[in-house]
Order: structure tokens, then sequence, then C-alpha cells
């Protein structure tokens, strides 16, 4: 079977092998079957294995729907009655989980600080020391709207030295970039799998200390379907989901996963960082300027600001790529005119060379000086 390659350069659902593809057409099965469940079993340990937890102190919990799920199930769930949250938000993503404690009327902090810096630690430890009611500390590892990596293992380190747990949205650099939950300070962590292991969107998973799950038993349940322990210990008791799973997303998590494991977890790095880095110099190349510092990235999404050009027009330029078979996307910023060129999926440095081919032809085509003015 031929399948077109498209490289999309969109913060995830990334590009895939066709193997992970071809992996989803298989014989009809029912996912009671114990067949199924123990390929379940193996994903959930391999899952622990990416962010080097032991499989007695860590567990991963499978949920059928996108990534905002997790942060959803982590915030409903893992907050103790009495107790309040800390967002620490830089980004649209901490901002989504700002807007989950306000949905469930969780009670919270949302320390804001601008999307272009780091926060404040100094701010992040007052705010624990004049809270002593926070449970439950959360962040996002990689904003993806920016790209801005944020330092998980300080902030996982006040959130512990206060007694709070630490919640991270890795979704944007697990199985990515690399995560060791014991030296970073991660509690909870979670992701897709349609990011950084490469597989097909609707199978989410949070990968968490056991310990918290099971104390999390006797927390207010606040969703019936959004829960984490319910889901938690249907899996242990039966190996399965409490409602249906993604089928055919799981035939290819699985073999994904295969793939993640042969490549190995610095090669598989090591290639992102070598794509970023061609993106970074066919831009710099074309004169766009990034909007946060090199230094603070997370060497997986670059976001650029919009050209002074009048001819400029995300939009068309968008559709030259998209009819040659590249994905570019819009920046997720609301004070500034950004896209976004990411480093995720199955793709190397000459998919991004070919890119810029097209991406430079694009600009011309719609009448745009190139390198690319700025007024100032
Ligand atoms: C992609 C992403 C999500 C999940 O978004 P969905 O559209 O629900 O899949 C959550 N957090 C971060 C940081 C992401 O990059």
């Amino acid at each position: 079977m031929e399948i077109k390659r498209n490289v999309l350069l969109n913060p995830g659902p990334s590009t895939t092998t066709d193997t992970v593809k071809l992996a989803q057409i298989v014989p009809d099965i029912c996912p009671r079957e114990k067949e199924f469940a123990g390929m379940m079993k193996s994903i959930r340990e391999d899952l622990v294995k990416i962010v080097h937890g032991k499989q007695d102190e860590y567990t991963a919990v499978l949920f059928c729907g996108s990534g905002t799920i997790n942060i959803d199930i982590c915030l409903n769930s893992l907050l103790p009655a009495d107790k309040k949250i800390l967002v620490i938000n830089n980004g649209a993503y901490s901002t989504r989980a700002a807007e989950v404690c306000a949905y469930y009327n969780l009670p919270y902090i949302d320390l804001k600080f601008p999307v272009d810096e780091l926060p404040d630690l100094k701010k992040v430890e007052e705010t624990l020391r004049q809270n002593p009611d926070i449970a439950l500390v959360y962040t996002t590892h990689n904003e993806t709207g920016t790209g801005i990596l944020n330092p998980i293992r300080e902030i996982g380190a006040l959130a512990h030295k206060y007694g709070a747990i630490f919640v991270v949205d890795t979704t944007s650099t697990y199985a990515m970039r690399p995560i060791n939950v014991y030296e970073d300070n991660v509690d909870f962590c979670m992701a897709s799998a349609q990011k950084g292991i490469m597989a097909m969107t609707g199978l989410s998973f949070i990968v968490g200390r056991r310990a918290v799950v099971e104390a999390s038993r006797d927390y207010p349940k606040r969703s019936y379907y959004c829960n984490l322990f319910l889901q938690y210990d249907f899996f242990e008791r039966t190996g399965e989901m409490h409602f249906t799973p993604p089928v055919q997303t799981i035939y290819a998590t699985v073999q994904a996963l295969k793939e993640y494991f042969a490549e190995g977890e610095e090669a598989k790095w090591a290639r992102h960082t070598r794509v970023f880095e061609a993106i970074h110099e066919g831009l710099a190349k074309l004169g766009f300027k990034n909007v946060i510092k090199r230094e603070w990235q997370a060497g997986l999404v670059v976001s650029a600001i919009y050209p002074d050009d009048k001819n400029w027009n995300f939009e068309k330029v968008h559709d030259y790529c998209y009819e040659r078979g590249f994905t570019i996307y819009p920046g997720k910023i609301s004070t500034t005119n950004t896209f976004r060129l990411c480093a995720l999926g199955a793709i190397d440095v000459q998919d991004i060379k070919d890119f810029f081919v097209v991406f430079e032809e694009a600009l011309k085509a719609t009448g745009v000086i190139v390198p690319v003015i700025y007024n100032k």
C-alpha cells in the first residue's frame, strides 16, 4: 500500500512511519479479549520506562481522548478536599489548566508570568510559603504555544519542600526531550500518543506515583468519566480500560513504542535537536526573528514573528506549502502574531531542507520580500 508522506511541522499530531500507520490494520477484535488487555499492560509498562520510573513506584494510566483530557483528569482527581492548586502559568497550556480549575470550581491560584519569560522562582516559593494549603503544584514543561522550556526540576523541588505534589504537562516533551521523574522531581506527567511517541490520535496517558493515585481513592470524586483512581483501579483489577479503548490506536502505539526503544532515547533526542537546528538555520537565512530567547527554548518548537511586509499572508503561505506536503502552524500568543515550526515526529534534516525550498518559493510567489523585513 502506498501512503503519501506529509511532513507535519505543526505541534502534533506528528509525522508517523508507515509501519505505525499500517499497524492499525488488524482483524476486528473485541477489546475485552485477554490478548488486547495484554497489549495495554505492555504499553503501560513501557510508558513508565520512558521516564525512568520504577514499575512499583510509578504507574501509567491510559485514557481515550486527546491530550487535554490528562490536564482535566490530573487536576480534578489529585486534589484532596479543602486544599488548593498552584498553577505556574506562562503560556496557553497552563492557562488551559487554570480554566479546568475554574470549571470544576477547584480552589486555585493562577500565578501568571509573561509568555516569553521564565517563571520567577522566588515568587513561586513566596506563594507556597504564604499558602500552606497548596497540595498540588502544576506547570507545563514545554509551553508549546511559544516553545519556552520551564525549569521543572527546580519547581518540583520547591513543591516538595512545601509538601505539595508536582504535576507537569509534558505533552510536548515526553519521549522527545529526556525526562527522569526522580531527577526532575516529577510526581505526575502526561502526554498523548500522537506527539512524542509518534503514534496516532485518541490515546492519552498519565504517568505518576502509584502511592498518590491510591491515596486519591478517598479524594472528592468530581468527574465520572475523567477520574484517575477509577481508571487506575479498573486497570489494576481487570487489565482493561473502564470504557471502550481506541482499539486501532492501541495497535499503532505498540508498534510506535517498539520503534521508540529501537531508536533509543538519546538518538531520538539528537535527531529532534538536529531538526530543530535546521529549522533555526532555515529561518535565520530568510531573516525571521524568534519570539523566545534561544537559550530558553525547549528545542522542539520554533516561534517566528510575522514579518512587517504588506504581502505577508500566513494562510497563503500555509496553503502553498500544504499543497506540496508540508504543514506549518499559526502561533498561540495573543499579543504577537507568530507562526510555528516544530521538530516533532518521524522527520529528519533532509525534510527540513526540502521544506525550506518550498517555503522560500511560497514567500516569493506571494510577493514577500526575502530576506524578510521588520520595522524594528
Ligand atoms: C498538544 C498539547 C496538549 C494536548 O492538546 P490536545 O489538542 O488536547 O491533544 C496539552 N498540552 C500541551 C503542552 C500540548 O502541547
